[in-house]
């Protein structure tokens, strides 16, 4: 037997025994020992009314416990982080740049979750989205991997180049990560978070601009660092629907739009769509990342090219789980990683 967390219902999770799944011949049995707590958790768990069962926890980072006769290129005590959904590689969206759209993507999911002591990797995991950990990193950053490689994505959608500036809004891990991604790559960032205690931490974490935006001088900020053309692009991890639509006239001629968030309850927002045409404005969005942004993000942490004290800080064992999402949604604090081996 071993401890998960289980979902049984809107705004109900708790920690029950269950058996450890069985693997078949060429599935890996991981111990997670490492699992960050995801916006989107708490979406399924407060705003999803789904009916159990429903996955918990994929920001995964174990060690093989188990590795079935025919897996090759795993054993037993191998460090390794695991991704929760699987592109097949070749249908149509795969193909095509989507790979988060292909169908096969969306059907995977670790067997029964990352908040669990052990997950089962079917045999397209442990195949295309199982990675070993380099030495130097230790498994409570490693769990950064799959957050890391959605800002990657994020970021790589957008297209920037170095000397282009960048809005940012909303500085959770997500806005945050997207925004130290783009600074490395010499994109000015400015970036907003109505919470004070997160432009802190993105001042902290060498974000280049960064406010509160209760002034009211944000726009003032955008045209003043941009000889009055505006952002190249505006990238929205938070927020209501609405600041689509008001921040628009932030973003310069040809400009982009980014879209890496869920907005409840209310998600619709009117656009006038003039100004999309007449000044050629590109709305995008970035849902989860690709394999190769799992790679990419995974060598960035082992060769500490990402300040990662803001989002490991705050690690909480099994029993503490209610506290860490008290604490997240509560916004105390930025991230919290469950550790499933600790009680
Ligand atoms: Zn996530
Ligand atoms: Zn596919």
């Amino acid at each position: 037997m071993m401890k998960a967390i289980l979902y049984e219902g809107p705004e109900s999770v708790s920690l029950k025994d269950i058996p450890v799944p069985a693997i078949a011949d060429e599935e890996v049995l991981v111990q997670v020992e490492a699992c960050g707590l995801c916006g989107t958790d708490l979406v399924k768990i407060f705003n999803g009314h789904l009916q159990p069962p429903v996955p918990l926890g994929h920001e995964v980072a174990g060690r093989v416990a188990q590795a079935g006769p025919r897996v090759r290129g795993f054993k037993k005590g191998d460090r390794v982080i695991v991704a929760h959904h699987v592109p097949c590689l070749k249908c149509h969206y795969c193909l095509r740049g989507n790979p988060s759209m292909c169908r096969h993507f969306k059907r995977t999911n670790l067997d029964p979750g990352g908040f669990s002591q052990f997950v089962r990797a079917s045999k397209d995991h442990v195949e295309h989205a199982m990675l070993k950990i380099p030495e130097s990193l230790d498994l409570k950053t490693a769990c950064l991997t799959e957050p890391l490689a959605c800002a990657l994505r994020n970021a790589r959608r957008l297209d920037l180049q170095a000397g282009d500036l960048a809005v940012v809004i909303g500085l959770g891990s997500i806005g945050l990560m997207t925004a130290q991604i783009l600074s490395r790559r010499q994109v000015t960032v400015i970036g907003f978070d109505l919470d004070p205690q997160r432009v802190r931490i993105a001042q902290k974490s060498g974000v280049d601009h960064v406010y509160t935006g209760k002034d009211g001088h944000g726009e003032d900020l955008v045209m003043k660092l941009t000889d009055f053309r505006g952002a190249d692009a505006l990238i929205l991890t938070s927020g209501a629907p609405d600041i689509v639509a008001q921040r628009l006239c932030w973003v310069r001629d040809g400009g982009k739009v980014n879209i890496f968030a869920s907005f409840h309850p209310e998600s619709r927002a009117t656009l006038d769509l003039n100004s999309v045409y007449h000044r050629e404005l590109t709305l995008l969005s970035s849902y989860s990342p690709a394999l190769e942004d799992l790679r990419e993000a995974l060598r960035m942490l082992a060769a500490g090219e990402i300040k990662t004290d803001p989002y490991t800080t705050n690690a909480y064992p099994f029993e503490r789980f209610q506290e860490a999402i008290r604490q997240v949604r509560g916004r105390e604090i930025l991230k919290a990683i469950i550790l499933p081996q600790k009680g």
